[in-house]
């Protein structure tokens, strides 16, 4: 059974556009699972937190197909809660199904699930969160996602203040991605000037949130 975080009555698990990271703009089935280890203040999802519904892989799986899509993320919440129950999950789709994970980067992927996930979208959490930092700092965690190449490291961050803390990771500069610290349009395009500047110094990525330019604060979108 998967935990799958509730939106309204419904399990989330929906259609759209994937909105953050290097395949941004790509279409792909979202599923997103509820429970998370972390407790963000600026969380955005704050509603998969609780108790989700549960649902048979199969279910999940078949609900999935429906899409007819050939890319998955799946997300949270932490995903890597629920990592013996995904790995059912993905034995039930198609090898040729793109599968993307975002996790906060605290819980280390079992070798079942790590050899089947074509992306990681890692997003570490940095003090301005709000967490505990002995549940954040999970530094064998990030040493083993920094081995796949196909792991990338999302940052949001809110100010120039925020770079000491990236930077004393030592994660691959060319995997790093920041993010503006932001829950609606406004408060992107209010945050995205001091991140651009970012990135330029410091020679990283610039990560936009797409779905907020698209839809703001919407959910299951
Ligand atoms: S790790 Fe992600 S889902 Fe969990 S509280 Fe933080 S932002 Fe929310």
């Amino acid at each position: 059974m998967l935990n799958i975080a509730r939106l309204k009555s419904a399990p989330e698990i929906f259609y759209s556009l994937q909105g953050e990271g290097t395949r941004s703009g790509t279409p792909a089935v979202f599923l997103r699972l509820a429970g998370c280890n972390l407790a963000c203040k600026w969380c955005d999802t704050k509603h998969s937190w609780g108790n989700g519904i549960l649902c048979s892989t199969k279910d999940v799986a078949a609900h999935i197909l429906d899409y007819q899509c050939d890319s998955l993320v799946i997300t949270g919440g932490e995903p890597l809660l629920q990592q013996a129950a995904l790995t059912r999950l993905l034995r039930l789709l198609p090898d040729s199904m793109h599968v993307e994970i975002e996790t906060n980067g605290t819980i280390a992927p079992t070798p079942a699930l790590e050899q089947r996930v074509n992306q990681w979208n890692i997003s570490p959490k940095l003090p301005h969160a709000g967490n505990p930092h002995e549940k954040t700092h999970q530094p064998g965690v990030l040493a083993h996602f920094a081995t796949l190449p196909h792991a990338w490291f999302k940052f949001v961050v809110q100010s120039e203040a925020d770079w000491p803390a990236i930077a004393a990771l030592g994660l691959p500069p060319q995997r790093i991605i920041l993010m503006p610290c932001a829950t609606t349009r406004a408060a992107l395009e209010a945050a995205r000037p001091a991140v651009v500047d970012m990135c330029l110094r410091h020679r990283v990525r610039l990560g936009d949130r797409l779905h907020l330019t698209l839809w703001d604060d919407k959910k299951g979108v």
